[in-house]
């Protein structure tokens, strides 16, 4: 964040002078496995882990990124990847429960001869507990393709040790999501096609927030539904205790968002999303630090990332709006160049989602298109953007 935070303001310059002295007091700690932001996706058809906080992690490069709690009560993981890339997740998921539990075994200390003890081998071996949940942040095909295999490991996962997991044994993980992605991957539609029986969601929430009924793996664990931002499902996931946001396509780190129009996205649901988690999110100093959040592409960030993008989203909303109100045509708009000065960081004019297509969504969803309104301005210029 520090490329971009140079042409930030004031608060951010000052968290700018503090950055040296905390890079100092990092580099003579030994590492903790508390924060360590990925710069670089890994090589493609390869996944990468990176511990967030506590025994929260991210898996990238299956697709959406994958946010995992691995612990005393087996696996939740928020997304599930890919389809093709599920043995992958699943061969990583196993490598964190193993760790974990090496980490976590106390020591006897009953062994006269250390070089003997079979402490690391017995758990080495030992069957990794069961992925008990699967939560989907969206129904898009890189967040729930892995759900059908994923669910299901939640059932071999428990190899000979079912006993207190005969639910497990039989139904596999439970998947939660908001019901527009229950009904969405069951019906199909929208370019999608329904998923098998198996890749639903088992449980879907239609209020404005879920919660797991107990801590798992000791913390509570909430989903909230952030109502036409990506689309009309989509969920955030707040991991209470270790302080971890996995927000879904509510914001890509290295994009601008996919405002998915035909499936009930909206450019202001996806700021009063932003502003919610903004709400949510504690800093540990100034802006940086503090509580952690997971795109749903992209590298790790903070309260600082996150409330540059939302201010970056703010400005290029206003600018578009300001045009709609003087009933300029789409075409008009784009020739105006709203996101000009964050093309270079967001932008893109390859691949599924260009700054043309999100210019167009945040047009759209303004209401731009439709009847045109007359110009109150008096032909003046448009005002500046507000800065925030
Ligand atoms: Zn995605």
């Amino acid at each position: 964040m520090t490329t971009r935070a140079i042409v930030m303001t004031g608060a951010v310059a000052i968290a700018l002078i503090v950055s040296p002295l905390k890079a100092q007091q990092r580099a003579t700690q030994p590492s903790k496995f508390t924060r360590a932001p990925m710069t670089q996706p890994p090589p493609s058809g390869e996944v990468e882990v990176l511990p967030v906080r506590g025994n929260v992690y991210a898996i990238f490069g299956a697709g959406a990124n994958i946010v995992v709690s691995v612990g005393n009560d087996g696996v939740l993981i928020v997304d599930a990847g890919r389809a093709e890339m599920s043995e992958k997740v699943l061969a990583a998921i196993q490598r964190l429960q193993r760790e974990w539990a090496l980490r976590n075994e106390p020591r006897s200390g009953g062994f006269g001869a250390e070089t003997r003890s079979s402490v690391a081998e017995r758990h080495i071996t030992a069957p990794p507990k069961p992925i008990r949940y699967i939560l989907n942040t969206s129904a898009d095909p890189d967040h729930v393709g892995g759900n059908e295999k994923l669910r299901k490991a939640g059932h071999t996962f428990t190899g000979g040790n079912v006993a207190g997991n005969i639910a497990d044994a039989t139904e596999g993980a439970a998947i939660l999501a908001h019901e527009n992605v229950l009904t969405r991957l069951s019906r199909g539609g929208e370019g999608q096609s329904a998923v098998p029986a198996d890749a639903l969601p088992t449980d879907a929430y239609f209020v404005d927030f879920y919660k797991l009924s107990h801590y798992f793996n000791g913390e509570g664990i909430q989903l909230f539904h952030v109502p036409k931002a990506h689309t009309d499902g989509d969920s955030i996931v707040h991991f209470r205790g270790t302080d971890v946001i996995a927000l879904g396509d509510l914001m890509l780190s290295g994009s601008y968002p996919v405002i998915d129009v035909a499936k009930g996205g909206t450019i202001n649901g996806v700021l009063d999303g932003l502003n919610r988690v903004l709400d949510m999110s504690i800093a540990e100093f100034r802006l940086e630090g503090g509580t952690l959040m997971v795109p749903g592409h992209g590298r790790l960030v903070d309260s600082a990332d996150v409330a540059y993008y939302r201010d970056m989203l703010t400005i290029i909303r206003d600018r578009v709006e300001d045009q709609i109100k003087k009933g300029r045509t789409l075409e008009q708009v784009k020739a105006a160049n709203p996101s000009g000065d964050y093309d270079t960081e967001y932008g893109s004019t390859t691949g599924p989602w260009t700054t043309a297509n999100f210019i167009e969504a945040v047009y759209k969803t303004l209401g731009g298109g439709g009847r045109p309104k007359p110009d109150t301005t008096g032909g003046k210029a448009p005002a500046p953007a507000r800065r925030k």
